[in-house]
């Protein structure tokens, strides 16, 4: 059966959570939920969420994780690396960015490993730091679908100035990435899909 994937633009700083389900099923998941749980929660049209996985632990992705795992008891899962991003407004960069400290319930998560089955989907966990040190890439291999976090985007790529980043590793992330099939397309945790094809074109690498 195909795979639907839905984009749900939220919040303030416009990030995407992605709506990932196999035809048919009537559960999903869904790949950082971003920070505006209302408006995801009409988007699911109904699906039950069987799990939650996080590309990175920045805040604008996340804030709407603790309310969505406890009302469907769905696992949660990120990279180990930045796993101590979730409950620290300073690592996150929420402090950072809109001063405070965030405040709501704990993000209880589970190490993403190197590959994950969840929902009918099986997504490849291809780790790409730099953005920070626990980014990863959650690849469909099958659907020739990759959620790129803020990894890479259209025309950009994540920014390597906040806890964690590194531009030499982001570049060297980078460069895997646009060594995949050029025709998989490019879910980005910013802005629009694109293609690995049409990214490499902007390259030298
Ligand atoms: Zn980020």
């Amino acid at each position: 059966m195909p795979v639907s994937i839905l984009a749900v633009s939220c919040g303030m700083i416009q990030e995407n959570a992605y709506i990932v389900a196999r035809e048919g099923r009537d559960d999903c998941a869904v790949i950082d939920p971003g920070d505006d749980y209302p408006k995801l929660k009409r988007t699911l049209g109904g699906k039950r969420v069987g799990a939650i996985l996080l590309t990175h632990g920045h805040f604008d992705h996340i804030q709407a994780v603790a309310p969505m795992a406890d009302e469907f008891g769905a696992p949660v899962y990120v990279h180990a690396e930045d796993a101590e991003m979730l409950n620290d407004s300073r690592l996150n960069g929420y402090m950072g960015l809109m001063g405070g400290i965030a405040t709501g319930p704990r993000i209880e998560a589970q190490d993403l490993g190197e590959a994950l089955d969840a929902c009918g989907l099986r997504f490849d966990v291809l780790h790409t730091p730099g953005h920070s040190k626990g980014s990863v890439c959650l690849y469909l291999k099958d659907e020739g679908a990759l959620f790129s976090g803020d990894t890479l985007f259209e025309a950009g790529f994540g920014r390597t100035d906040l806890h964690g980043g590194d531009m030499r590793a982001l570049m060297a992330s980078l460069k895997a990435l646009l060594a995949l099939p050029g025709e998989t397309r490019v879910y980005p945790g910013h802005g629009p899909v694109t293609t690995v094809a049409r990214e490499r074109a902007r390259y030298k690498l």
